[in-house]
């Protein structure tokens, strides 16, 4: 066995991925100071470009968060209060916090146990004289089933907004996330597979119509300067997160593959070792290229707490994405959902525990997880001796 159980684990390490390209970055960053131009300029569009070519969209618009790339995207396609956006309960809260901003009514979908993406077959139970939009969130690196959501939003005449802050650079049957729908929302948080150093994001579209509505809306529904159309909000993406995210986003094939590998061996040892007989991996829709923002484990029969508080005991950095779903949120009781009303959801964030997975994570780390996760579970069977 080459792993040590001695070295600590990081869930995520950015100054690994960051390092090599540091010199690049601070040679930026140093000339935008010098230049004393902090908001827009050369490097957003650069980065605009770069985006909406790797989404395979004709349109990028930098924004401030992949929050606000929600938000603006919702506001494009003119979401009035009391419209209904059918999303996912298990996500990141900011999927339908962004539908409620807006007066909007959240209509929460179960998941695919699987996947642990909206479960495509209940959307048009769901679809009211309200519904004005799908927001599928490719959860984890992967995409919903966006063949079927795009032929359910085309039947009823319904906008398909990509919540794919974890999924830059998934794709599904052999169309790249943020091309597929009508609107894609990119999220550059530090631990996205693309992360700036702060907060950023980017809304990608094919409608030249919303990308210049978004645009618009991003800088207070100004143009030309003080002259205002409409209510907009201030949602800019600064110059330096474009600068730091234009170098990093060269990478971003490189880190989707890094990750990928990582999954592979997880997979492979976890098999070795029995523990995928005692827990569930995670499942991959084969029509999706999977970009592994996170690699998601289900632990059942009430161990994850447990089993997570041994790997933190020994230095092993996991999360919980995400321990209470939206729809039983304290700010969204009065919307009635009960508990048990989204069975496969409820059940899953009890379950589930994400692993390290950065591109830079090394073998031996990762044997290292699989080791303690086999110790914790009183896996009997040993680790084969690795190459
Ligand atoms: C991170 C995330 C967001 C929000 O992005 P921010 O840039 O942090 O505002 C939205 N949806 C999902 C699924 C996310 O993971």
């Amino acid at each position: 066995m080459g792993a040590n159980l001695n070295n600590p684990v990081p869930l995520l390490d950015v100054n690994r991925g960051n390092a090599p390209l540091l010199p690049e970055i601070l040679e930026r960053i140093t000339g935008i100071v010098e230049s004393g131009r902090f908001i827009g300029g050369p490097y957003c569009q650069e980065l605009e470009t770069l985006i909406a070519e790797h989404c395979d969209a004709e349109f990028g618009v930098g924004c401030a968060s992949g929050s606000d790339a929600l938000l603006l995207a919702l506001m494009a396609i003119d979401l009035q209060p009391g419209d209904e956006v059918i999303v996912p309960s298990f996500t990141f809260f900011a999927s339908a916090s962004a539908i409620s901003r807006l007066g909007g009514k959240p209509v929460f979908v179960d998941i695919d146990p699987g996947t642990f993406n909206l479960d495509a077959q209940l959307i048009e139970g769901l679809i009211t004289p309200r519904t004005k939009a799908i927001m599928p969130v490719h959860l984890f690196g992967q995409c919903a089933d966006m063949t079927t959501i795009s032929t359910i939003a085309k039947k009823h005449g319904l906008h398909v907004v990509e919540d794919m802050a974890q999924a830059i650079g998934a794709s599904f049957n052999g169309q790249q996330a943020g091309g597929i729908g009508d609107i894609g929302c990119i999220s550059f948080y530090p631990t996205k597979n693309l992360g700036g150093f702060g907060d950023g994001g980017m809304v990608t579209t094919n409608n030249p119509a919303l990308a210049d509505r978004i645009r618009l809306l991003a800088n207070h529904g100004m143009r030309p300067r003080y002259y205002h159309q409409e209510v907009g909000v201030n949602s800019r993406l600064d110059s330096m997160q474009a600068a730091i995210l234009g170098v990093k986003a060269r990478q971003i094939g490189h880190y989707g593959n890094k990750r990928a590998k990582n999954a592979e061996l997880y997979r492979e040892l976890m098999t070795a070792s029995g523990l995928a007989e005692i827990m569930t991996l995670p499942t991959t829709d084969e029509r999706c290229g999977h970009v592994w923002n996170q690699f998601t484990v289900r632990i059942p029969n009430g161990q994850r707490d447990d089993i997570r508080a041994h790997l933190t005991e020994r230095g092993i950095g996991s999360e919980i994405y995400y321990p209470v779903p939206v729809h039983r949120q304290e700010c969204y009781q009065y919307l009635g959902y009960a508990e048990g009303s989204l069975p496969e959801t409820e059940k899953a964030a009890g379950q589930v525990l994400s692993l390290p997975i950065f591109p830079e994570l090394t073998a031996l780390e990762i044997e290292t997880v699989v080791t303690c996760l086999a110790e914790a579970l009183g896996c009997s069977v040993p680790l084969k001796q690795s190459a």
